[in-house]
């Protein structure tokens, strides 16, 4: 297909049919919980006090088109890229390095390394560690160039959200693509949609089966009377992605048999102790609603936790270290996390770095592959004073072609294009090291779609997508990688003006793909 059916894709809707989409689609929403719960500036708390409501997701009404090559690059490469965090996380020194340099620019990286180091020095109980990880991409198409290239924006860590609610929305164009059954007219007819389904997404079952590996692996009770065993989702109050992180947990509990249990970041000094005399340091969790049943927790999934704002006074610090001491596997450790900082993406894709660090990191992956991985580096620098960073960023024209980063997740952070020399500027350039620059991605000639916002509104745009691609990874201290697998991906669409991505951002809308 030739680059003219991007013209008119999606096909046009007159306004019915654009009212039995849209109808359709709210209402397969409510019906498989591909819900959030609804934002303040929507449904106002006064209107909603006991906080009943949900909506549909924002999300887009048609796939939008990803190339095919860049797509199976990705697929191809993630169990290789889950082995290389894998293994930056359990090199204490190496990563260490990196974060000393950060310390004293950046605050909330600071006191993860004390919480690390605080845990270091009473010694670890737990060999083990889980990662729930989300590699990140945009297509590369610079004006001129025939193809599109895969080049990653950033390799998550800590979670990596959206696999329930990307799985459903791939089954929801699935559904349209053929409502309805025998003669399909929800969309109408476009060359690009025909015989084209959206590629199978496995998200929900690879990342639950990844915390059912860690449950297993941890064994036995470690309590004096064996206690049942559980696995705890440690979650933001007020979380409105509460529909996604759903997904996983009703997996676990209807397909693993695996009781799990959500807590509050607030409530987990209150909630879960670890016995003073037990020197494997077991964390129980004990339920407030049945305290005579108390639980032994193998393995901690992160849902909240990875920004500042989750650490809103000392008492959350302590709760943080408080988990890491113990005995559960935690998803992410402290050193995972620290691990997914931009600054480490940027020493790995340094090409004039002193050592090789993927040859160091994955002696045992083909030549092709790391090929494959470093294919997919944008340039990026570090801003030590004199370097190329500096004169990149400061210099209006070439900061035009890039993005600032700092070290955080979740969107809503980055400085972009003409404000990063001003930025920077108006900082103490004692902090510059704790930003990275990168280059820009350029998205292929952006194709047209239509998203459905949580409000209801409908908004039809030039867009551009990003592609995620999970995989996990369970592995012990020694360097033993226990399981490793890649399945499921994330289509995130945004409008083509709007430079961050994220949904629960308000940026982008859950897409799934038509792979040309
Ligand atoms: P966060 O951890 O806050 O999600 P990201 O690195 O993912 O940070 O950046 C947020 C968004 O900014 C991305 O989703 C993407 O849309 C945009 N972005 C980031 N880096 C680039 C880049 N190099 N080129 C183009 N867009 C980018
Ligand atoms: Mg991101």
């Amino acid at each position: 297909m030739d680059d003219s059916v991007y013209a008119n894709y999606p096909p046009p809707l007159t306004p019915e049919q654009q009212e039995y989409l849209v109808s359709t689609v709210k209402t397969w929403a409510l019906h498989h919980g591909l819900c959030v719960r609804p934002a303040p500036t929507f449904i106002d708390k006064e209107k909603d006090p006991q906080g009943v409501l949900a909506t549909n997701a924002p999300v887009t009404l048609f796939p939008s088109p990803f190339p095919k090559s860049a797509f199976e690059h990705a697929v191809a490469i993630q169990k290789a890229y889950n082995e290389l965090y894998a293994r930056i996380a359990r090199d204490e020194a190496w990563l260490g390095k990196i974060i000393e340099d950060l310390i004293d620019a950046d605050d909330f990286v600071a006191n993860l390394w004390k919480v690390h180091l605080a845990v270091k020095s009473e010694g670890y109980v737990q060999p083990l560690s889980l990662g729930l990880f989300r590699s990140d991409y945009i297509p590369h198409r610079p004006p001129g160039s025939a193809e599109s290239s895969l080049r990653q924006v950033e390799f998550n860590t800590i979670s990596s959200s959206f696999g329930g609610l990307s799985a459903l929305v791939a089954a929801l164009h699935t559904d349209l693509l053929s409502l309805p059954p025998g003669n399909p007219i929800a969309y109408p007819p476009h060359p690009i949609l025909k015989g084209n389904n959206p590629p199978e997404n496995t998200a929900v079952p690879t990342l639950a089966n990844g915390l059912a590996d860690a449950h297993k692996a941890y064994g036995p009770s470690k309590f004096d009377s064996p206690l049942p065993l559980c696995i705890l989702f440690i979650v933001q109050a007020g979380e409105r992605n509460l529909f996604d992180q759903l997904e996983l947990s009703t997996r676990l509990a209807t397909f693993h048999k695996i009781p799990v249990f959500r807590l509050a970041t607030a409530d987990i000094q209150n909630h879960t102790s670890i016995p003073p005399s037990n020197p494997s340091r077991p964390l129980i969790y004990t339920p407030p609603h049945s305290p005579s049943t108390p639980f032994e927790v193998t393995t901690i999934y992160l849902r909240g936790f990875y920004g500042p704002g989750d650490y809103p006074n000392p008492a959350t610090w302590a709760a943080r270290t408080h988990l890491e001491r113990s005995a559960a596997i935690k998803c992410p450790s402290v050193l995972s996390q620290l691990s997914g900082c931009k600054k480490v993406q940027q020493v790995l894709a340094d090409p004039n770095a002193d050592t090789d660090h993927l040859a160091h990191f994955l002696p045992n992956t083909d030549a092709q592959t790391i090929a494959k991985i470093r294919a997919t580096f944008a340039p990026q620098y570090d801003l030590s004073t004199s370097g190329r960073g500096c004169e990149l960023a400061l210099n209006p024209s070439t900061a035009a072609n890039h993005v600032l980063k700092p070290q955080r997740e979740g969107g809503g952070n980055n400085i972009y294009r003409d404000a990063i020399p001003g930025f920077l500027r108006s900082m103490p350039e004692k902090d510059w090291k704790g930003w990275i620059l990168m280059e820009l991605i350029q998205p292929p000639e952006a194709a047209r779609n239509m998203m459905l916002r949580s409000d209801g509104e409908v908004l039809s745009r030039h867009v551009i997508s990003e592609l995620g691609v999970f995989g996990t990874v369970l592995w012990r201290d020694d360097g033993e990688i226990v399981h490793n697998k890649q399945g499921g991906w994330l289509l995130r669409t945004k409008g083509k003006e709007s430079d961050e991505g994220g949904v629960a951002a308000g940026f982008s809308s859950l897409d799934s793909i038509v792979l040309l």
